[in-house]
């Protein structure tokens, strides 16, 4: 038993021996999974927060702490950002819909840059306390090289290289 979004429709499949007061009860259960599934893939800016504060305090011992976590979609070479000054941190809506674990990565990112600004060993020894970081870095690169995007993790120096290589 399962249900899924095909286009605008969603499509329930259900075993035929089930009565009709069954195949409602499942009915209404299955959508109420899809509906938490979708949700959790795409989180609202306080659940950001929330996951942002969860994943701080699992990876980086609670010592990176956001002021705020928000969508922002005016990011286009960018997946995400943040200003240590205040403590924001911002991700790019186009990573709505993708994998948990690689909006979890992002966060970690974002998270490990305010307690260190640049991309040196020790930012990366930092985000790798994230298990999943190496595998998350090639989905996005992936991403980003399947639809011809220049697009760095967030910095300039990462979007340099980035448009250095478009470049050729
Ligand atoms: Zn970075």
């Amino acid at each position: 038993m399962s249900a899924y979004r095909d286009g605008d429709k969603v499509v329930v499949l259900l075993p035929s021996r089930l009565s009709k007061a069954e195949e409602e009860q499942w009915i209404a259960t299955l959508l109420q999974r899809l509906a938490e599934r979708e949700r959790r893939r795409r989180p609202s800016d306080d659940d950001l927060f929330t996951r942002a504060l969860e994943l701080s305090r699992r990876h980086l011992g609670g010592r990176a702490e956001p002021a705020s976590v928000r969508w922002v979609d005016n990011q286009h070479a960018r997946w995400g950002s943040c200003t240590p000054d205040d403590a924001t941190i911002r991700l790019s809506t186009r990573l709505r819909g993708m994998p948990p674990w690689v909006l979890d990565y992002v966060l970690v990112h974002e998270l490990a840059h305010l307690l260190i600004p640049g991309h040196g060993p020790d930012f990366w020894a930092l985000v790798g306390r994230y298990p999943k970081a190496e595998r998350a870095r090639g989905y996005l690169e992936g991403v980003a090289a399947t639809a011809h995007l220049p697009l760095g993790l967030d910095d300039a120096d990462e979007l340099d290289d980035a448009r250095r290589s478009v470049a050729g």
